[in-house]
This record gives C-alpha cells, structure tokens and sequence, in this order.
C-alpha cells in the first residue's frame, strides 16, 4: 500500500519523487501538502479531490455560512451522518441571491449572515463545489446567532430577537430552532 491520505502542512514525500504541483510546495528537498489529497509514491502523483459523489442534485444539505457577499454566499457542508472520518469533508456550496429565497432578497445579507446554520438544497455539483439553494419553506436558516451579541436568535411574533433585544433579518426554514432530528 503505498498510497497515504495527506491534509495541509503533511510531508508528501521527497523532491526525487514527487514534483511541486498546484496542491504540494517544495521545502528544500521535500514536498509537503497545501491542499487534502491522495499520494501515491510508487508513481510519484498526488491526487486531490475534484468530486464529492455522494452529493447530488436534489439533495437536502446541512451547513455553516462561512462567508456573505452581496449577491453570494459560500456555505461549508456539514459531512453526512456516518462520514465524519472522510479526509475530503466538508465541502463547499455556493448559493446566488436569487436562490436565498423565494421572493425577492435585496441584499444577501437581509438573508443569511456568517455563522448561520442553513438547510439547503443542492442544484448541481461541480468539481467539488456544489450550488445550493434555499428556496422553499423547508429550506433557509434553521439556526442563527445575534451579529451585535452572538446570542442565539429566537423567533417571535416580531421577527427574530435574541436575548438582549436586537432584531435581525433572515431567510428562515419554517422549523427554524425546531428541528428535532439533527442535533446542533
Ligand atoms: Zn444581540
């Protein structure tokens, strides 16, 4: 067996064997991992991840909002039960302002803030991105925390307040803080 799982900052193995590529540096003499992936020392290849073939169209995701731009947003999938050990988890998904919600979204951040936990549907998948969307009552933001204060935020009768009083916006699920069946 001479092929090994390597995450960034691994020894690859020595610069006779394996060339510096797109996913490896070069440290003197040695090659060591930028990116998770696969090296194979009898051929000399380190081979990355392009595809996550357990995600498909149609699929409900779990995430985290890593970062919110105007018109986009780019989610950090949770690994699906039974997968946590997979050295080529978590992978990304972006979604575009017309998919945060049914209606019309002004401003991506009227929808989804970093931090969010969203329930998502995914679109496509390519390479190892997936297009997401949270479109549809049973998608949206089922988590969120106060971006003043970082307490959770409830939902009430006014919209969604956390327990110092500020009042945000989001793109909620319908089940939003009352999903029994995942554990967060
Ligand atoms: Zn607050």
């Amino acid at each position: 067996m001479s092929e090994k799982i390597v995450v960034p900052g691994d020894y690859v193995g020595p610069g006779e064997v394996f060339e510096e590529g797109p996913a490896t540096h070069l440290v003197e003499n040695d090659v060591y991992a930028s990116a998770v992936g696969e090296a194979d020392e009898s051929s000399g290849t380190f081979k990355t991840p392009t595809k996550r073939p357990e995600l498909s169209k149609g699929d409900i995701v779990y995430g985290t909002v890593l970062m919110v731009m105007e018109s986009l947003a780019i989610i950090t999938i949770f690994p699906e039960q039974g997968e946590r050990e997979s050295p080529f988890a978590p992978t990304e998904g972006k979604v575009f302002i017309r998919e945060m919600a049914e209606g019309y979204v002004k401003s991506a951040r009227d929808a989804i803030l970093v931090g969010d936990i969203v329930r998502a549907k995914v679109k496509g998948v390519e390479g190892d991105k997936a297009e997401l969307t949270l479109a549809g009552s049973e998608l949206g933001v089922i988590k969120a925390y106060c971006s003043i204060c970082r307490e959770p935020l409830e939902k009430t009768d006014k919209g969604l307040v956390c327990s110092n009083g500020h009042r945000e916006p989001r793109e909620i699920a319908n089940d939003y803080r009352q999903y029994g069946k995942i554990n967060l």
